[in-house]
């Protein structure tokens, strides 16, 4: 990068944290903007495409599905995209048979063969849960048994943490399990969210309008680091990757995890019945299976044919960090990062790697204008 021009803001990540603030910076502010991302493409992890065979569009870092209680953010997303009116449903497989998740008084039925009515359900529990309880769950599994009892724990909960976390679930914050709904009715919807659905034309060119100005260069295939040492010292960088990277890891590493996906075309039109289908025993390999087509049901599909993707949970390295593993160990790390952070005025760090957090799309767009407004827009003013 030869003589490269002055950039009054570097954003490294062309996820939605960097996107969103290119955007606004780019189209509100009127500045200059260097968006640089390692990858091909745009869009992180919601990157979404279209197979070439099937036609399917797909989500290639696996199922990804807008939901939000926050208007702002909603109204913000409509200036790029419509969205279809799709309804995540998840269900988990579990020794041969299907069952509705998160567990809801289908599931607890189904598994004991029963009939219960809502107003039965903390009667039934009460004797499952008289049998093992914790007065302060130390990790994910007490924490769990308390929700559920040991029996649907060992079954739906047990073996796909395993998988998922590559840890036991002694030894997984209990916190984890606050993020599992559990329902005494029969509401099958995964979120409670008023705002749901699936960008109608995918969500890749959501970032290409939000990307398409004259302030906006963007560099895809490009490593920031690669970079770093001919950038203007006086432009602002906006950092989305991994916060231990940033610092070349001189405190440590954080603990990730990361998936791997396995893409198949079957000759069926339908092939389970439901975009993610969860696998339950530790024995199968992977977590889930993915079928995309079921994510746009307003849209024509070729008939006889179907995508589906089986994601396997793996042990992040360096280059490929997804979910972070948390944890106090790692919160201790982390702090170190931030404190770090302090020093180093003209660099802002978000997103979900930056905070090492697990955030959904709706929490990183918020924090991004958030940001905007509250820190980036006042300076200009
Ligand atoms: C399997 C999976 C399923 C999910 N499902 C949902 C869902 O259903 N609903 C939901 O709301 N959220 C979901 N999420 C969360 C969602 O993906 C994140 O909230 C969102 O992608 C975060 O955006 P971000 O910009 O912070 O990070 P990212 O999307 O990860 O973007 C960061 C970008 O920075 C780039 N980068 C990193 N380091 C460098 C570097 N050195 N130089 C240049 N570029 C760099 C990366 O390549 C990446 O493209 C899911 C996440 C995963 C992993």
């Amino acid at each position: 990068m030869e003589g490269m021009s002055h950039y009054d803001y570097v954003l490294v990540g062309a996820g939605f944290f960097c996107a969103v603030l290119a955007e606004r910076i780019a189209n509100d502010l009127g500045k200059k903007v260097l968006l640089v991302e390692k990858r091909k493409h745009l869009g992180g992890n919601c990157y979404s495409a279209i197979d070439p065979i099937t036609n399917i569009e797909y989500h290639a870092y696996g199922t990804h599905v807008f939901h939000t209680s926050n208007r702002e953010v909603w109204e913000y997303l409509h200036r790029f995209t419509t969205f279809n009116h799709y309804y995540h449903q998840v269900l988990s497989t579990w020794n041969g048979k299907v069952y509705q998740m998160p567990i809801n008084l289908e599931t607890i039925n189904s598994f004991y063969g029963l009939n219960l009515k809502p107003f039965e359900v903390p009667a039934f529990l009460k004797q499952e849960l008289g049998k093992e309880n914790y007065a302060e769950p130390a990790n994910f599994e007490q924490q769990a048994i308390n929700l559920v009892g040991r029996p649907l724990y060992e079954a739906l909960l047990k073996g796909y943490t395993i998988k998922q976390w590559g840890r036991q679930p002694s030894e997984i914050p209990a916190s984890v399990v606050k993020r599992l709904p559990f329902r005494h009715n029969y509401r099958e919807s995964y979120f409670n969210d008023p705002f749901q659905g699936i960008p109608t034309d995918g969500y890749t060119r959501i970032f290409e309008k939000m990307l398409h100005s004259d302030n906006i260069t963007l560099q895809l295939d490009t490593d920031f680091f690669d970079i770093r040492g001919e950038i203007d010292p006086r432009s602002t960088v906006i950092y989305s990757g991994a916060i231990d990277r940033l610092f070349d890891y001189k405190y440590g590493d954080l603990a990730y995890r990361s998936l791997s996906f396995e893409q198949e075309i079957m000759s069926v039109d339908d092939y389970q019945g439901t975009s993610v289908m969860n696998y339950a025993n530790e024995e199968i390999p992977y977590t889930r299976i993915h079928e995309p087509k079921h994510l746009h049901p307003e849209r024509e599909h070729i008939k006889g044919k179907t995508l589906v993707i089986k994601e396997f949970s793996v042990e992040a390295n360096r280059e490929n960090p997804y979910y972070p593993v948390g944890g106090a160990a790692n919160q201790a790390i982390y702090q170190q990062y931030q404190r770090e952070l302090a020093h180093h005025p003209t660099l802002i760090v978000g997103g979900r790697l930056g905070d090492y957090r697990y955030y959904d799309m709706h929490h990183v767009i918020a924090q991004a204008l958030n940001l905007y407004q509250t820190q980036l827009k006042p300076k200009h003013a």
